[in-house]
């Protein structure tokens, strides 16, 4: 079975393409999934990230300075999907490149940015600090708080379903500042990093939350008062729930993008043990992604220009994005168990895992009736029906 021959690919003479297969023919990439050993996929998956990094495989839209080459998002979604469509697995630090990066070329101070190449190389992994018990879909509601203090600030409060914490050295995310007086709700919120490693004992603890998959890819962060310094805070302090809508846009664009990884991946595992009265749906499936994957690619069209360009930045559109693919690949992931009923042991242990997985990319990154809401009200402009 060649990938090729079932998915739509666009731009098939971009140079990175090719640099990508000739990188691949001299580099075998680890066999790792989040899904198949979570440490391994971190440990082994941060050395082949490093790799791809020095090679300027991936990275590529960060400056010069930075050791990119200053291209585009568009080229490098089209970077991280040859890899995938060529056989390398995702790489662990996936938020720092595609989210913590572009809103630190954004937003970032000159010391601030001066991380952003341990971020693409895997060094650093990231974790995102924004949702909270009672602040999920209505983030707006967060209660973490920061206090200043004569040289920072000090952090108090809960996070929660927080991907990647136990690996993290680095935390972005959002609190309200204890001194405002917010007018609104969105009002008094402060972006801020987070060393989560150095920090007086027990100030931060992260707790991971075991999975029905049994993975623990994600865990609850305790902070009491934990320390973050003057020059972690990004932007205005005040103005922490622009840039949080920021990252919340990129994440469901250039973060969704590079998870058709694991469609691609599946779309391969199945394409090795479908039988004829399976196929049909299969091809239904098929379809179904090409069809989303031509949405995706439309919306890239834009990024064309970014993030070169500070007037150019995902918008409403990337809910689209977020929606059908996640939405698909849980009907790829039902699909491929109900085919995995009828194969040996192995492949049903996978094929439960990949399901259950997939049950979660329709929460993370904004629910999939949330992704309805921003389609309905800023897309269509329909009225709010609340
Ligand atoms: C695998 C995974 C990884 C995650 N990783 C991270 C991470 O790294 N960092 C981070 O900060 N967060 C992360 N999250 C959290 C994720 O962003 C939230 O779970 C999500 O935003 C939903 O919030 P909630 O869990 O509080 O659910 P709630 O907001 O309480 O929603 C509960 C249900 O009500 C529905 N609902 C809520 N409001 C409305 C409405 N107005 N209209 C219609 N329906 C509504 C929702 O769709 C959902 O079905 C992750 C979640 C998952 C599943």
């Amino acid at each position: 079975m060649n990938i090729y021959d079932l998915l739509i690919t666009i731009d098939n003479n971009h140079p990175i393409r090719n640099k990508i297969k000739n990188f691949l023919e001299c580099n075998t990439p680890p066999d790792i999934s989040p899904e198949k050993d979570l440490d391994q996929f971190v440990t082994d998956g941060s050395n082949w990230q490093k790799k791809l990094f020095d090679q300027k495989v991936i990275g590529n839209f960060v400056p010069t300075e930075y050791g990119g080459c200053n291209i585009s998002f568009y080229d490098e979604a089209v970077a991280l999907e040859t890899l995938a469509l060529e056989g390398s697995p995702q790489i662990p630090g996936i938020f720092g490149l595609t989210m913590l990066c572009p809103i630190l070329l954004r937003n970032g101070s000159n010391n601030q940015k001066a991380i952003i190449p341990k971020l693409v190389s895997g060094e650093i992994i990231a974790c995102q600090l924004f949702s909270e018990p009672s602040a999920g879909s209505d983030l707006s509601s967060l209660q973490t708080k920061l206090t200043k203090t004569i040289d920072g600030y000090i952090l108090n409060g809960q996070k929660i379903w927080t991907s990647f914490a136990k690996y993290a050295q680095l935390g972005f995310g959002i609190a309200r500042l204890d001194d405002a007086q917010p007018r609104k709700k969105s009002e008094g919120i402060c972006y801020f990093l987070i060393d989560m490693k150095n920090q007086p004992d027990k100030a931060v603890m992260v707790k991971p939350i075991r999975q029905i998959s049994g993975e623990a890819e994600f865990c609850e962060v305790f902070f009491d008062n934990a320390f973050v310094s003057n020059e972690n805070i990004i932007g205005d302090p005040n103005q922490g729930w622009k840039i949080a809508i920021e990252t919340l846009l990129i994440e469901r664009a250039l973060l969704t993008f590079s998870r058709h990884t694991q469609t691609i991946n599946l779309v391969k595992k199945i394409a090795n043990i479908i039988t004829e009265d399976f196929r049909k749906e299969f091809e239904h499936l098929i379809s179904e992604f090409n069809l989303l994957r031509l949405v995706a690619y439309q919306n890239l069209e834009k990024l064309k220009q970014a993030p070169q360009n500070p007037d150019v930045w995902p918008g409403a559109e990337s809910s689209a994005d977020k929606l059908l693919w996640s939405e698909n690949f849980k009907k790829f992931a039902r699909f491929y168990r109900r085919l995995a009923l009828k194969k040996d042991a192995a492949t049903l242990r996978d094929a439960e895992k990949v399901y259950f997985y997939s049950l979660g990319r329709t929460i993370a990154a904004g629910t999939s009736e949330i992704q309805k809401l921003t389609i309905a009200q800023r897309l269509l402009g329909l009225p709010r029906s609340y």
